[in-house]
């Protein structure tokens, strides 16, 4: 468990970047913390692997305080996956992700042998382990760069935009292999973006920052979707702006009923068909079939034959979706 309790952060000559935060990261989960650009995100994150001190407050793992723990220990049980990936850019794939159990004292045939397993985990065969990053799509080094945090097995991974510097085709790949990596490994996350969709979609817990460092609203996705604390998190969730990702357990858990009429053929971003539904206002998609349920707070799901949440069907498809199929209509 990651605690801050009661944390401030005010950098010389500058204003209060983090304002009284105290938030409770679960372990084995993944916390998500969102909100605009320059809300403290990045400082919050960093506090947690000592980059960045507190001015007051502490920030504790386990109940250990950070401020007190050796500095190399500290480091090597948290894994850091940034934007841009920060490969070593003359060095291979494999000895990117190789080189820190080096360093840990593991041997080169084994750090090797480990470095192609988790090359292999996070979806790259072993043809790029000797290609060098720049021979590699951003997609590619962002996935090697969660290899190298991997590698070294820490029980903690904190993740700073992890993947915003990817186009949103190869995101959506990526968000899957997290899903399914973080299934396997259940490490303790926390990662900042300042897409709530994607808080939406990796988060176990959301934690949405607003202007001046202070925390708006912490909850699982549903509660902060369902339940906005106030107005700011209501119109940064996009409650009032159509349908928005969203991924559960189970149809079970989700807060909606299958509803039972048919009306107009509702499609994926792939074409594909996932359900029939008809607008009664802009903000409010009746989606009906067993393939797909709405929420009352406006958000479609899409489930598969298991009735596990796969996808979302997004507000803007639909609506394009259906002005089609209306022109096309005599
Ligand atoms: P973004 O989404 O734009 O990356 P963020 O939410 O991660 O933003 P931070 O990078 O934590 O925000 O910055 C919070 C505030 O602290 C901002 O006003 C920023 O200008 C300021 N700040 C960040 N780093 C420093 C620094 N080293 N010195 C002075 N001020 C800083």
């Amino acid at each position: 468990m990651i605690t801050f309790e009661d944390v401030v952060k005010v950098y010389p000559g500058g204003s209060t970047a983090v304002d009284h935060l105290s938030l409770e990261l679960p372990t084995g989960k993944t916390t998500v913390l969102v909100g605009p650009s320059g809300c403290g995100k990045t400082t919050s994150l960093r506090m947690i692997n000592r980059m960045v001190r507190p001015t007051s407050g502490r920030v504790l793992i386990d109940g250990r305080d950070v401020a007190e723990q050796d500095e190399a220990l500290l480091r090597r049980g948290i894994g850091y996956v940034i934007q841009h990936a920060g490969l070593f850019p003359h060095r291979t794939v494999l000895d990117n992700v190789a080189t820190v159990p080096m360093l840990l004292g593991c041997t080169r045939k084994q750090a090797r042998t480990d470095a192609l397993g988790l090359l292999e985990r996070v979806g790259l065969s072993a043809e790029f382990a000797k290609r060098y990053p720049a021979q590699l799509s951003g997609g590619q080094q962002q996935r090697v760069g969660v290899a190298r945090a991997l590698a070294a097995d820490p029980p903690i991974m904190v993740m700073d935009e992890p993947f915003s510097a990817v186009d949103p085709v190869v995101r959506e790949g990526l968000h899957r292999e997290f899903l399914r990596l973080q299934k396997d490994l259940g490490k303790t996350i926390a990662m900042v973006t300042h897409d709530i969709d994607e808080a939406i979609k990796l988060g176990d817990v959301v934690a949405i920052f607003r202007q001046g460092g202070r925390l708006a609203q912490v909850g699982t996705p549903r509660e902060v979707l369902a339940n906005p604390a106030d107005d700011f998190v209501a119109e940064f969730v996009g409650r009032d702006r159509g349908l928005r990702s969203l991924s559960f357990e189970s149809a079970a858990d989700l807060p909606v009923r299958p509803l039972s009429e048919v009306g107009d053929l509702a499609l994926d971003d792939a074409g594909r068909p996932v359900g029939y539904g008809s607008f009664t206002r802009a903000d409010s998609l009746r989606l009906v079939t067993d393939l797909a349920i709405i929420s009352p707070a406006g958000i479609a799901v899409r489930v598969d034959a298991e009735g596990v949440a796969d996808g979302v069907v997004r507000h803007h498809d639909l609506v394009d979706h259906l002005a089609a199929r209306r022109r096309e209509q005599p």
